[in-house]
């Protein structure tokens, strides 16, 4: 057992991230150490890194969803169906802990992603802590972190493939209420809009349409089941309009998903959804400032459902688990993982992924 363990810390916005020298922790019963195998690096490390999100304990190790292996495990730990876990069992875990339980937004507004003692790995835990982030050889799992281990059938890089943007769409089909042979369009082929373009074809939606750039990622929106793509840079939002009633006969879709994070998106999402069909928002996880919006014209002649879908639940990592082992064999997750980066070229991975010259960088912290 080494006594050591490498991170990459970031140490403030805008700062360079560097390698630290962190000491692995004596473990109070009930923990865990994750020997990391995959990060992944992931549109809030990007924001992270630019400071837009507000509340956060910087210096941080980022790399909020982690999968590896359990190299050390402290005193009975056991899954959310009560099965124990042993050192050796290929794991991940639940980024969000120490959601409280007793407050109103965990009790009475059921919205425990907006209780104010929720943290996140990655996010909002500080390197001061100690090794809370998944850009780390090892990452420390605190008691009452929620832990499952992967089925076999799952590989790190399926799992790591969907990361984020896999729990992420979870939630978004589920605040869609998509029924059986909807049109769904997607706006954005990123790591979220790729999931939810494959969560909402093997939901049983009739037709798949995403909507994005470059050309690369709408090859890959082919592969996880969209039935249509269609180049944003290479066609305007009035062709884009009369493409989706060229295909719900005149309709408009019953549910179109954001994933772009554009407020011009939010704004023709209102245009190519059909009346009485639902909007559900999920790219504006920073402010990328206002859209406008007709309350007569959009949303109340049109009797629409506009949905918010901030942050993930404990259900939404245990189902997108459960889709990772029914749907892997037609779903490629893997290959929206595409390029591992090591702990010390973690600045080129990050200005990778806001280039947006690969898809997903992953973090492979042993390499
Ligand atoms: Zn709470
Ligand atoms: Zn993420």
């Amino acid at each position: 057992m080494s006594a050591t363990v490498l991170a990459a810390v970031m140490p403030a916005p805008l700062a360079a991230v560097e390698i630290r020298e962190f000491r692995e922790p004596d473990l109070p019963r009930g923990s865990a150490m994750l020997r990391t195998s995959f990060a992944e690096v992931c549109g809030t490390d990007v924001h992270l890194w630019h400071g837009r999100l507000s509340g956060v304990p910087y210096p941080i190790i980022p790399g909020h969803v982690t999968t590896g292996v359990l190299d050390r495990v402290r005193g009975e730990v056991t899954d959310s169906a009560g099965r124990e876990l042993r050192e050796g069992d290929r794991a991940a875990f639940f980024d969000v802990h120490r959601t409280c339980g007793r407050c109103l937004a965990c009790t009475v507004d059921r919205t425990p992603t907006r209780c104010p003692s929720r943290r996140v790995y990655g996010i909002t835990d500080s390197a001061a802590d100690g090794l809370f982030g998944g850009w780390a050889q090892k990452v420390y799992l605190e008691p009452g972190v929620i832990i499952a281990r992967l089925p076999d059938a799952v590989s790190f890089e399926a799992f790591i493939g969907g990361g984020c943007g896999l729990q992420t769409a979870v939630h978004i089909i589920e605040r869609s209420r998509l029924a059986l042979g909807d049109t769904v369009v997607v706006q954005g082929a990123g790591a979220v809009g790729l999931s939810a373009a494959a969560l909402a074809r093997v939901s049983g939606a009739g037709l798949v349409i995403v909507i994005g750039a470059p050309a690369s990622r709408l090859e890959l929106a082919r592969k996880m089941g969209a039935d249509e793509v269609v180049d944003l840079d290479r066609t305007t939002a009035g062709e884009r309009l009369t493409l989706v009633r060229d295909r719900t006969r005149g309709r408009g879709a019953d549910v179109v998903i954001e994933a772009a994070g554009s407020p011009r998106a939010f704004e023709e999402g209102l245009e190519l959804v059909r009346d009485g069909g639902a909007c559900v928002i999920a790219g504006h996880y920073t402010n990328a400032g206002d859209s406008t919006v007709n309350a007569h014209r959009h949303i109340n002649r049109k009797h629409l459902d506009i949905r918010g879908c901030w942050g993930s639940e404990v259900r939404h990592f245990l189902a997108a688990l459960a889709a990772l082992e029914r749907h892997g064999g037609e779903v490629p997750w893997q290959l929206i993982g595409s390029t591992p980066y090591a702990l010390a070229e973690i600045n080129d991975a990050l200005a990778a992924a806001e280039a947006m010259t690969v898809t997903k960088a992953l973090v492979d912290p042993w390499s």
